[in-house]
């Protein structure tokens, strides 16, 4: 018997800039077995580049609202003016094939997660400094500087956070930061509170076990 079958809920979150989809995008590379990306909804219209579907479901307000009103995002929240939420289908999917299911969330999401599903595993994905986050932002050339600035504005908001996630990141290395990543998730698996029914299974192994053993 395994450890447990449903995959863990992985809320992800960190600054805009802080390099939390890289290193997201490494780790479903190495371990394509391991993790499912869930892939969000969102009324932020498309950046160049990004393809329907694989960055994001892009929605209007009036098809994003009626998914909240059918019930079928696990959390949603507005960021700089726009909705983004996670489908509640993908997710259930996944997780019942046995895979981490990581949301990429910002932190108002990752609340709501943490009150709905408290077994779900949070991580904060910070940069090694403000200067480097900076820097970051102003090289990605997809975004105006206005938006940078609300960028900035909304990561100094978030900074009040992070210590509400279980684990802090720094990535300053990227395979340093996706191989911390994966390892805090294995040992995450390797909980007690995770295990209860294989702690069940070999109790109940080992009365068997041990009433043969008696036996003349
Ligand atoms: P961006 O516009 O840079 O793609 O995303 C802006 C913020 O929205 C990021 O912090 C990202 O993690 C967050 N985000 C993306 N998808 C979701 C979602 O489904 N729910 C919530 N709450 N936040 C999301």
């Amino acid at each position: 018997m395994s450890r447990e079958n449903a995959g863990m809920l992985v809320v992800i979150s960190g600054f805009s800039g802080a390099g939390k989809g890289t290193v997201i995008r490494k780790l479903l590379e190495r371990y394509p077995d391991d993790y499912a990306l869930s892939i969000s909804a969102t009324t932020r219209p498309p950046r160049s580049g990004e393809r329907e579907g694989i960055a994001y479901f892009f929605k209007t307000r009036e098809e994003f609202e009626r998914m909240i009103a059918q019930n079928k995002l696990i959390e949603y929240a507005q960021y700089v003016g726009n909705y983004y939420g996670t489908p509640k289908d993908y997710v259930e999917e996944q997780r019942a094939a046995g895979k981490d299911v990581i949301l990429e969330i910002e932190i108002q999401g990752a609340k709501k997660i943490r009150e709905c599903y408290p077994e779900a595993v949070s991580l904060f994905i910070a940069p090694p400094s403000v200067a480097e986050l900076k820097e970051r932002l102003a090289g990605r050339a997809t975004e105006d500087s206005a938006t940078i600035q609300k960028r900035l504005e909304q990561a100094a908001n978030e900074a009040q956070w992070m210590e509400q996630y279980d684990y802090l990141v720094i990535n300053d290395d990227l395979d340093a930061c996706v191989e911390e990543v994966h390892q805090i998730l294995c040992a995450e698996h390797a909980r007690v509170s995770r295990s209860l029914p294989f702690a069940k299974y070999i109790k109940n192994e080992m009365k068997e076990f041990l009433k043969g053993d008696a036996k003349p």
